[in-house]
Order: C-alpha cells, then sequence, then structure tokens
C-alpha cells in the first residue's frame, strides 16, 4: 500500500477518516497539528514558541514542522497517512525529497465549500484522553461530555476552533493549497473526493480506490 497524504480544509473531516482507515487498515496516522497541541499541552520548549502561532491560525516554519515529522515516523517499518502535511508547495517537496525518497505516495483531498466548515469546526470537540473526534449535531457522544471510545469526560473545543481563529485558518488554507494540488496533479498522485458525504459514504470512497 502507498503512504497517504491527507490535503483538506480544517473540519473537512481528515482527522475522522484517518481514525478509520487505521482502525481498519494496518496504516499509521501522523497529524502535525495533533504533535504540535501535544508539544503545547507537555509545555516543552518546542511547545511555548508555537502557541501563539496556533492561536493565531498562521502556519509553523517549515523546518520545526519537518523535525517533528522525522522525530515521529519509521519509514523503514510502517505505511503513513500524512494528515495536515504537507501545507505548501514547500512542504510537499521536502516530504517526496527528505521523508519519502522514493517510497510510493498518493494525495486525498477531502474537497467541500470552506463555507460549511465554519459550522462544522465550532461544533468540534475532540478527547483529550483518545484523540476520538465528535460534533455535537451530526455526531455527538452517545453520553453528552463522555468519549464513547475511552470514556474519557475531557472532550475540548480547540482553542483554534473558535470562530474568529477560523477565518485566518481558512484563508491560510485557501492561499497554500492550490500549488500543493497542482504538484500532486502533475505527478498523477492525486485523488479527490467529495467530503460533503457522510462518514461512511466518504470512508468507502477513500478505502475503495487504495
Ligand atoms: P491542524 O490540526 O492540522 O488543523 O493544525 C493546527 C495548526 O497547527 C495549524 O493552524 C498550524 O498553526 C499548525 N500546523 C499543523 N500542521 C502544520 C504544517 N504542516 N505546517 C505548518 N503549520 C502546521
Amino acid at each position: 500500500m502507498k503512504h497517504l497524504v491527507f490535503i483538506g480544509a480544517p473540519g473537512s473531516g481528515k482527522g475522522t477518516q484517518a481514525g478509520k482507515l487505521v482502525s481498519e487498515k494496518n496504516l499509521k496516522h501522523i497529524s502535525t497539528g495533533d504533535l504540535l497541541r501535544g508539544e503545547i499541552s507537555k509545555a516543552s520548549d518546542l511547545g511555548k514558541k508555537v502557541k501563539s502561532v496556533l492561536d493565531s491560525g498562521e502556519l509553523v516554519s517549515d523546518d520545526l514542522v519537518i523535525e517533528l515529522i522525522h522525530a515521529n515516523t519509521d519509514l523503514d517499518k510502517f505505511q503513513y497517512i500524512f494528515d495536515g502535511y504537507p501545507r505548501n508547495l514547500a512542504q510537499a517537496q521536502t516530504l517526496d525529497k527528505q521523508v519519502l525518497k522514493d517510497r510510493p505516495s498518493l494525495a486525498v483531498y477531502f474537497e467541500i465549500d470552506l463555507n460549511k466548515l465554519v459550522k462544522r469546526l465550532t461544533n468540534r470537540r475532540t478527547c483529550k484522553g483518545c484523540g476520538a473526534i465528535y460534533n455535537l449535531i451530526s455526531q455527538a457522544p452517545a453520553k453528552p461530555g463522555v468519549c464513547d471510545k475511552c470514556g474519557g469526560t475531557n472532550l475540548v473545543h480547540r482553542d483554534d476552533d473558535k470562530e474568529e481563529v477560523i477565518k485566518k485558518r481558512m484563508d491560510v488554507f485557501s492561499q497554500n493549497t492550490q500549488p500543493v494540488l497542482d504538484y500532486y496533479k502533475s505527478t498523477n498522485r492525486l485523488m479527490t473526493v467529495n467530503a460533503e458525504n457522510s462518514i461512511e459514504q466518504l470512508y468507502q470512497l477513500i478505502s475503495f480506490r487504495l
């Protein structure tokens, strides 16, 4: 199987699909956003450095992100889903040249009308314990405030999922993504899926084509 590169606006469903693929296929999920939030939670030097960047909705530096990728992957052992990386053309080229080297990869673009995402993000809650993702309207946990998967009771609304930061994140996404899509398209490695499908339909679409 190829390494997968998930490209999509915040809230387009990348993390949810990655979670499903990991539990049903032999893949590992690496989300640069999760790694960065993990550093912030630990209050590590790196976490302290990047907190204000994440809070503003801007991107952290390419060098810092590639360091995190190198430190958290073992390409000789595992097949990965890269979620939230690459975010710009330079990162896409670095992923090919310095991380994957000659290993095959396929980019999956989660296409969706950005206007529909604000509602998804303002209602998104993430389990602090296991990372499971919920939507208070369309996919609420069975028992309010309790994670279905791990039973944890810390379902949080990410700071950067607040309305004022979401707009900035969408702008950053719109400005940087087209060159990344063109790059994968020009090398015949781009698959586009309609991310307005239900979670299950989207999963079928993606897994069918792997
Ligand atoms: P995400 O969870 O993927 O939405 O990422 C949350 C935030 O982490 C982004 O708004 C950026 O500030 C930062 N981030 C995540 N991935 C990257 C990346 N590949 N390059 C730069 N910044 C990133």
